[in-house]
């Protein structure tokens, strides 16, 4: 086997192994060194696809619980079966483990199993023996939970995301520190399979990258569903007991609580993960933050060595890291490629989701833009009547003067889907009227995103 190639790339996540294929498909000669068995990161093993998996499953349940006779379907005596949707979220990753497998191997990639970390600007050495050379590395490992220092992961009672994901049974109760996108996502399976879930948010709001209006909404929503928010409030310390966990909390103003579970998430974000990457031998500082700091063509201080994905500033997204992925190895290639990172969406897996591009109504004044707003509900929405889903609406966030799209948040049935048009519009530079004129097919929840660019300008034709 050889050890020398074009590029190396350390992680095999959406962003690693991503530029992985393109690289290859560039003609360039690729080694990925990853130290799980597994490829795919975290997006694929204990990320985006097990937790979306887990969500759809719990999510049919629920609606076939809560919905059933309106939808005139009955069925006596529903219930479900854990064992077999966590084997179905471990069936649909294990395909999925193949698949990047089979790519690599129709690439020629070379995979590596081992901890790869950088003796210099040049080399990578695989679990202190073996060592690649390249003259452009790639650094795509990704991120870790963080813990609370008296709150340390065992996994058991005080779970990350990667063990909540695994449960042996959903609990009787859950609490959830960080009612962020991770948390909300998580707390949404096992609530709707019956766990008592209730949330302890530090800030005085859910998911707060989101915009305000939608996410207002949100809570109002999950909370109709049965999760409980204490928000405001902050863990102060902890107790593991025979029982489970006790959580002492204060808000901020001014009164204490306790409440006992016999789990606790902690989901309160995550940060990039460097550890035993050898950064230090070759001179590369992290950020306050620990994120690695690169120029906008993803390289270090050190010019043979890139960062992309969860490593660097930005979102902590899957589809951030491999547009990334693709952009450095194009880059690596001589080419050069752009990324519109003001399209780039979010999405919360909840029910209903929430999708998101461009700037939020407090973003765009904070960059001193006037904006002009439109919105639309789902209940007049024909299509979302017919799917029993009208909860929700659309905002389009549109700048006053030039028209020119800002923002399009929606909250509704399928909201993760009907961004991506509207990613389109904000990167193809268009105005709140150029998606208007757009026609959409009937009955579609298009139609809603359609209208919200209408009543910009107060045309809207159905509200
Ligand atoms: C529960 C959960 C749900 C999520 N849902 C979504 C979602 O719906 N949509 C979305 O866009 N994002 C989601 N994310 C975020 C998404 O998973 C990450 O943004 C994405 O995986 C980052 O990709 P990456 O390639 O930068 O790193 P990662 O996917 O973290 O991959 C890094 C890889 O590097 C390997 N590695 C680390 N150090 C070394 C080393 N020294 N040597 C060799 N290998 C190493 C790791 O084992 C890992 O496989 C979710 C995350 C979580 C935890």
């Amino acid at each position: 086997m050889s050890d020398t190639f074009d590029i190396i790339i350390l992680g095999s996540g959406p962003g690693g192994y991503v530029a992985a294929l393109r690289a290859a498909q560039l003609g360039l000669t690729v080694a990925c060194v990853e130290k799980n068995e597994q490829l795919g990161g975290t997006c694929l093993n204990v990320g985006c696809i097990p937790s979306k998996t887990l969500l759809y499953s719990s999510e049919m349940f629920y609606r076939m619980s809560h919905e059933g006779k309106t939808l005139g379907i009955i069925g006596s005596d529903l219930t479900y079966d854990w064992v077999a949707m966590q084997k179905r979220r471990a069936d649909v990753v294990s395909g999925f483990n193949q698949g990047i497998a089979a790519l690599f191997k129709k690439g020629r990639i070379q995979r590596f199993l081992g901890v790869g970390d950088l003796i210099s600007p040049t080399e990578v050495r695989i679990d202190g023996k073996q060592i690649l050379q390249s003259k452009a590395i790639i650094l795509a490992t990704g991120s870790e939970p963080i813990s609370l220092p008296f709150l340390p992961f065992d996994e058991k009672k005080v779970l990350s995301s990667t063990a909540a994901l695994i449960l042996a049974s959903p609990p009787k109760k859950m609490v959830v520190i960080g009612a962020g996108v991770i948390g909300v996502e998580l707390g949404s399976v096992y609530q709707r399979l019956g766990t008592e879930v209730q949330f302890i948010e530090f800030l005085d709001r859910i998911c707060p990258t989101f915009d305000e209006a939608i996410t207002k909404q949100l809570q109002q929503i999950l909370s109709a569903q049965g999760l409980t928010f204490q928000l405001s409030s902050k863990v102060t310390s902890a107790e593991i007991t025979d029982q489970g966990v006790s959580l002492h909390f204060e808000s901020v103003k001014g009164g204490k609580g306790e409440i006992a579970a016999d789990c606790v998430l902690v989901a309160i974000g995550r940060r990039p993960y460097t550890q035993g990457l050898g950064l230090a031998n070759v001179g590369i500082q992290v950020s306050s933050k620990g994120f690695i700091p690169v120029d906008g063509g993803f390289r270090t201080s050190v010019p043979s060595v890139y960062a992309i994905g969860d490593l660097i500033d930005g979102p902590m997204l899957a589809h951030k890291a491999s547009e990334e992925g693709v952009a450095v190895a194009e880059i690596i290639a001589g080419k050069c490629p752009v990324i519109d990172y003001m399209a780039l969406p979010s999405v919360i897996y909840t029910s209903p989701e929430v999708a998101a591009v461009g700037f939020t109504e407090a973003e765009a004044k904070q960059h001193g833009l006037e904006v002009a707003v439109g919105t639309f509900s789902f209940k007049a929405n024909s299509r979302a009547r017919c799917s029993n889903e009208d909860q929700g609406f659309v905002k389009v966030i549109a700048d006053k003067q030039s028209d020119r799209l800002l923002g399009v948040h929606i909250l509704g049935f399928h909201a993760s889907e009907l961004i991506s048009g509207c990613a389109i519009a904000l990167e193809q530079r268009m105005t709140s009227g150029e998606l208007a004129n757009c026609p959409f097919a009937h009955p579609t929840l298009a139609e809603a995103v359609k209208e919200a660019a209408l009543a910009v300008h107060k045309r809207a034709l159905h509200q």
